[in-house]
């Protein structure tokens, strides 16, 4: 066993603490990495508070890392001592269902193994990156590109491929017009890579505090949902909306009349309640609701080397592992430009 320092938490109203947690020795194609920094995810903080159903605590979420590998398994091929490795979401699969064929393991039909509050294939809970160390299997490692630091590379293991796979799979591109819902951590990510793929990108935000903001990181337009006149001005203008808000509040009829026909708006925050919607808001148009899960570990790495070559690269706060309880805080106030990472070396 490897003995790792973390940040637990003891259940849905408890802190976080200071703890030691074991990882497995490393089997064949394992790698061992030293975490440097963890970004903080809302769906961290759905899992931490119980949002999400049941949780074996105590718990380290944690599901942006980046870090250095200082160990690999006697078969591992993709990586060798010293590489700059990133580990998303999940941390494993069946690897034989139809969609892991495919590459698309986040969809994987037994379920993808989940990078903490999941159940590893040898039994053992999973913890997360708000550790020194984790082990992970070589196939759901990535390659961090050199020109990304590991401390802006940490969110874009989560933020960056849960945008970057539906724009890339609905096609953004020049000529299309792309929205944005929320201006967020994900949002924040949504903007950038929409605009390098060369759409034309509208943000709707609930009001315009960040507006300039969102047209330094490449937004053409930037509207606030709060003014009711946004909703008749956009009637029928997009080809795709990306919606980042994890709120069930919010009047998805009134986002749907903003596509155009054939337009598709995708899901990819995840509210812990059922939305409502009118369905004739779809009909009229043959518009289409989708939602997107992260992404397969081919396409993660294609986004990191998307983001490489684009020079994308999120805004974010490091933090010590003292301020995990306060950053949590403040990101369920909106309070954060744009995303927490926390600087592991301080657990
Ligand atoms: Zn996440
Ligand atoms: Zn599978």
């Amino acid at each position: 066993m490897i003995t790792a320092k973390a940040r637990a938490v003891d259940g849905p109203d408890k802190p976080f603490r200071a703890a030691e947690i074991n990882r497995r020795d490393l089997d064949s194609h394992d790698v061992l990495i030293e975490i440097k920094y963890a970004g903080i995810c809302h769906s961290d903080i759905h899992t931490a508070h119980g949002e999400w159903g049941p949780v074996n605590y105590p718990l380290v979420p944690g599901h942006e890392i980046a870090g250095i590998v200082t160990d690999v398994g006697a078969e591992v091929t993709k990586y060798k001592v010293g590489d700059r490795v990133g580990v998303g979401c999940m941390v494993d699969s069946c690897g034989e269902c139809v969609n892991c064929r495919k590459g698309e393991e986040q969809y994987c039909l037994k379920g993808n193994i989940q990078t903490y509050a999941g159940v590893d294939k040898y039994g053992e809970p999973t913890q997360g990156g708000y550790s020194t160390h984790i082990v992970v299997t070589e196939g759901f490692v990535v390659r961090i590109p050199d020109n990304i630091e590991l401390d802006v590379a940490a969110p874009l293991l989560c933020a960056g491929i849960t945008t970057f796979s539906p724009l890339n799979h609905w096609g953004a591109s020049p000529g299309k017009k792309v929205a944005v819902i929320g201006m967020g951590g994900l949002g924040h990510m949504a903007v950038q890579i929409a605009h390098a793929m060369g759409a034309e990108v509208t943000v709707l935000s609930q009001s315009l505090k960040k507006k300039d903001d969102g047209l330094q990181l490449g937004a053409d337009h930037y509207y606030a949902t709060s003014d009711p006149e946004t909703f008749e001005k956009l009637a029928g203008s997009f080809d795709l909306i990306i919606n980042t808000v994890s709120s069930a509040k919010i009047d998805m009829d009134a986002y749907f009349a903003l596509l155009t026909l054939d337009g598709t708006l995708v899901n990819v925050g995840a509210p812990g309640e059922p939305l409502s919607l009118n369905v004739m808001s779809l009909i009229g148009h043959r518009r289409s609701f989708a939602g997107s899960m992260i992404g397969g570990i081919r396409e993660t790495q294609e986004m990191l080397d998307f983001c490489a070559k684009h020079n994308i690269f999120p805004k974010i706060e490091v933090i010590s592992a003292d301020q995990i309880d306060e950053a949590y805080e403040r990101v369920l106030a909106s309070d954060v430009k744009y995303r927490f990472v926390i600087d592991t070396s301080t657990i």
